[in-house]
C-alpha cells in the first residue's frame, strides 16, 4: 500500500468558483485552528469521474469537527444544524455563495477523522478519533476511500494531490468495486447493498476477490444478521437511484435478492415495466406521485398478496408504501371488470376511486394494453370531475343536510360522468327529478 500519489485533482473543473471560495475560506479557518481539512468519499470519486458537484459537501477534519462547525458558523455567518460530540460529526449551514439572496444555505457535513471497531460482526461500530489514513481505511470500497486535502490561499483553493492509499483511482479506471479488507462485508453487510447501488449507478463490476468475499458473506447469511431497518434504508435508497431496475438486476445477478426476500426476482418483463415508469408518471403530472412509489410497486408487482404483506412487515415499510402494496393486489384483480364492454364511466369511477394515483400508475406500467389507457383516462378525465352544484346549492333545493345529501351529490357526480347532465340547468332538473 502506498500512502498517496502525485496525481492532482482538478477541483476547479468540478466545483464552481463560489463553492471553491467557500471551501478555501473553510480550509483557512480550519488551518488557523490547527485542524486539517479533507474532501472525501463520493465527492472525490465523482470529481474523478468528471462529474460536476452540485450537492452538499462531506468534509473530514483531523481535529474536532463539532468545534470547527461552531467556529465556521460564527465566522462565515452560518448556523450549526446538528452537532454530535459523541460521534464527532456536525452539519453546518453556510450562506450559499452561488446565490446569496435566494438560495437555500449550503450544507456542509463535517466529521472528525475516526476509526471504527466492531465488537461483533454486524454490530454498530465503536468510534475513536484517528488520522485521515485510518479514516479512509474504514470505508467500504477503494473508490470511496479517496481524499483531497483542502487548503486555502486567500480566497482560492491551493492545488492538492489526491490522497489515494488504497488505489481507488486505479479501480475507478478499471471500473471495479473492491473492498479494503477481507472482513469488510462481515463488519457491515449493508456494504453489499451499497455496492449494488454504486455498481448500477456507475456501471461497475465486482473485482474478483471482492466477489468471492461477497459470495462467502452471503453463504454465511450475513445479510440476515443485519437489522431490517438498515436493510429498509438501503432499499429506499435503491428506489431513488436513477435506474432502480438495474439495481435489482445486479442484486439478482450477485445472488443478493434471495437473502432480502426469496421471491423478489429480476426479469426481462420487469425491466420493460420499469422502462415505462417515467413516461407513465409524466402523463399524469397532477397526480403528484413519486418515482420511488411507482418503482416500489412495479418491482413487487409479481409477488403474491401475502408476500407483499410479509415484505412490508419484515422491513417495517412506511405506512404509505405498505398501503400501496396492498392496493396493488386489489387493482390487479380488476382487469376483466374494467375491460368489460360498455362499462359506464361512473362504473369505472366506482371501481377505481378508492385507490391512490400511485397504485393506478403502477398498474398502468405493469398491465398490457388496453388497460393502461383506461387507467390514464380515469385519472385525467374522470377522477377530477365534480358537479356544478354543491351541498349549499342542494340545500337551497330543499335537501336537508345529512347522509342523504351526500348520496345525492355522489349520484349527481355519477350522472355527470355518464354525460346525463352537462349544464347547471341540467343538474338542477336532475336534482328536482330525483327529489320527486
Ligand atoms: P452518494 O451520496 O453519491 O450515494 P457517497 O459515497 O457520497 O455516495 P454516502 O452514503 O454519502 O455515499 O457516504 C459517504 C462516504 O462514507 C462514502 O463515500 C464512503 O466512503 C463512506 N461510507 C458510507 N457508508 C459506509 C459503510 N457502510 N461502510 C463504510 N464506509 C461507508
Amino acid at each position: 500500500m502506498t500512502t498517496g500519489n502525485n496525481d492532482r485533482l482538478d477541483l476547479a473543473a468540478g466545483l464552481g468558483a463560489p463553492l471553491r471560495r467557500l471551501l478555501a475560506q473553510t480550509a483557512s479557518i480550519a488551518h488557523t485552528h490547527g485542524m486539517a481539512l479533507w474532501l472525501v468519499g463520493g465527492v472525490v470519486r465523482d470529481l474523478l469521474l468528471g462529474r460536476t458537484i452540485e450537492r452538499d459537501l462531506d468534509l473530514v477534519v483531523e481535529g474536532n469537527a463539532p468545534a470547527l462547525a461552531h467556529i465556521l458558523a460564527a465566522e462565515l455567518g452560518g448556523q450549526v444544524n446538528v452537532a454530535h460530540a459523541a460521534f464527532g460529526t456536525a452539519t453546518v449551514a453556510l450562506p450559499n455563495p452561488a446565490d446569496m439572496y435566494t438560495a437555500d444555505p449550503l450544507l456542509v457535513d463535517l466529521a472528525t477523522a475516526r476509526v471504527e471497531s466492531y465488537p461483533y460482526p454486524a454490530a454498530l461500530p465503536v468510534v475513536q478519533p484517528a488520522t485521515i489514513l485510518q479514516d479512509l481505511g474504514r470505508r467500504d470500497f477503494s473508490i470511496n476511500a479517496l481524499a483531497v486535502a483542502v487548503r486555502g490561499i486567500g480566497m482560492e483553493l491551493a492545488p492538492a494531490p489526491l490522497f489515494d492509499p488504497f488505489h481507488g483511482q486505479h479501480d475507478l479506471a478499471l471500473r471495479q468495486l473492491r473492498v479494503l479488507h477481507d472482513q469488510s462485508f462481515d463488519d457491515d453487510p449493508t456494504r453489499m447493498l451499497r455496492g449494488v447501488r454504486l455498481a448500477a449507478r456507475l456501471n461497475l463490476r465486482l473485482e474478483s476477490h471482492t466477489q468471492t468475499l461477497l459470495q462467502a458473506a452471503l453463504t454465511r447469511n450475513r445479510l440476515e444478521a443485519t437489522t431490517p431497518d438498515r436493510i429498509r434504508t438501503e432499499l429506499c435508497l435503491a428506489l431513488s437511484e436513477p435506474q432502480p431496475a438495474t439495481v435489482l438486476q445486479l442484486a439478482d445477478a450477485w445472488g443478493i435478492t434471495p437473502h432480502i426476500f426469496a421471491s423478489l426476482r429480476w426479469s426481462a418483463a420487469l425491466a420493460q415495466r420499469c422502462d415505462r415508469v417515467l413516461l407513465t408518471i409524466s402523463r399524469q403530472p397532477s397526480a403528484m406521485v413519486t418515482t420511488e412509489q411507482v418503482y416500489a410497486g412495479v418491482l413487487t408487482y409479481d409477488l403474491t398478496a401475502s408476500e407483499r404483506v410479509e415484505l412490508a412487515e419484515r422491513y417495517r415499510l412506511p405506512k404509505e408504501t405498505a398501503r400501496l402494496l396492498h392496493e396493488i393486489g386489489v387493482v390487479r384483480t380488476l382487469r376483466d371488470t374494467l375491460l368489460a364492454p360498455g362499462l359506464r364511466p361512473s362504473e369505472i369511477d366506482r371501481q377505481l376511486q378508492r385507490f391512490s394515483a400511485a397504485a393506478l400508475l403502477v398498474a398502468a406500467c405493469a398491465e398490457p394494453p388496453p388497460l393502461p389507457d383506461v387507467l390514464h383516462h380515469y385519472l385525467a378525465e374522470l377522477r377530477p370531475v365534480t358537479p356544478l352544484l354543491d351541498g349549499h346549492a342542494l340545500q337551497q333545493h330543499g335537501v336537508t343536510p345529512g347522509p342523504h345529501l351526500g348520496q345525492l351529490l355522489r349520484d349527481l357526480r355519477a350522472a355527470r360522468l355518464d354525460g346525463l347532465v352537462v349544464t347547471r340547468a341540467d343538474e338542477e332538473a336532475w336534482v328536482e327529478a330525483s327529489l320527486r
